[in-house]
C-alpha cells in the first residue's frame, strides 16, 4: 500500500456524498442494535435530483473539513463503526494508492512540517 490512514486526518470521510446500500444500512443496525428503520433514519438521509438518487451517511461539522460523515470520530479522526462501515469506505481508494495521501505527503515535505494539513 502507497498510503497510510493512520497519518491522514481522514480526508475520505469528507467527502459529502458518501452513498450506501439498504445492506450497509442493515449492518449498520445491526452493529448499533437497532432496526434497520432507525438506522436509515439516524445515520443517512435521501439525495434526489434530477440525475441522482442516493441514500447518504449524515455529516456533522469538523474542525479540519468543513464537515465529515458524523459516524466519524473528530477527535481521535478515525472511524467509529470501522466494522461495520459501509461497502464504498471499504474500497475506498479502489486500488494501493490514495490521491490525496500523495497530495499530503508531498505538501508536508514542501512545508517540512509532518502535521501539515491541506484542506483544499
Ligand atoms: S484520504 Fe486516503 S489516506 Fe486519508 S484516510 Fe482516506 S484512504 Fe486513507
Ligand atoms: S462510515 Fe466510517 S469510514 Fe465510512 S465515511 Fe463514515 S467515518 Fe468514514
Amino acid at each position: 500500500m502507497k498510503f497510510n490512514c493512520a497519518k491522514c486526518p481522514g480526508y475520505c470521510c469528507s467527502h459529502g456524498r458518501i452513498a450506501v446500500s439498504d445492506n450497509d444500512i442493515r449492518r449498520l443496525a445491526q452493529h448499533f442494535g437497532i432496526s434497520e428503520r432507525a438506522a436509515r433514519k439516524k445515520h443517512t438521509f435521501h439525495y434526489k435530483t434530477k440525475d441522482i438518487d442516493e441514500q447518504l451517511l449524515r455529516h456533522h461539522k469538523d474542525t479540519v473539513y468543513k464537515s465529515v460523515c458524523h459516524l466519524f470520530d473528530r477527535k481521535e479522526r478515525r472511524c467509529t463503526v470501522y466494522e461495520a462501515r459501509p461497502n464504498v469506505c471499504r474500497k475506498y481508494p479502489y486500488g494501493d494508492s490514495c490521491g490525496y495521501y500523495g497530495f499530503l505527503k508531498f505538501e508536508r515535505a514542501h512545508q517540512d512540517d509532518e502535521k501539515f494539513i491541506p484542506t483544499v
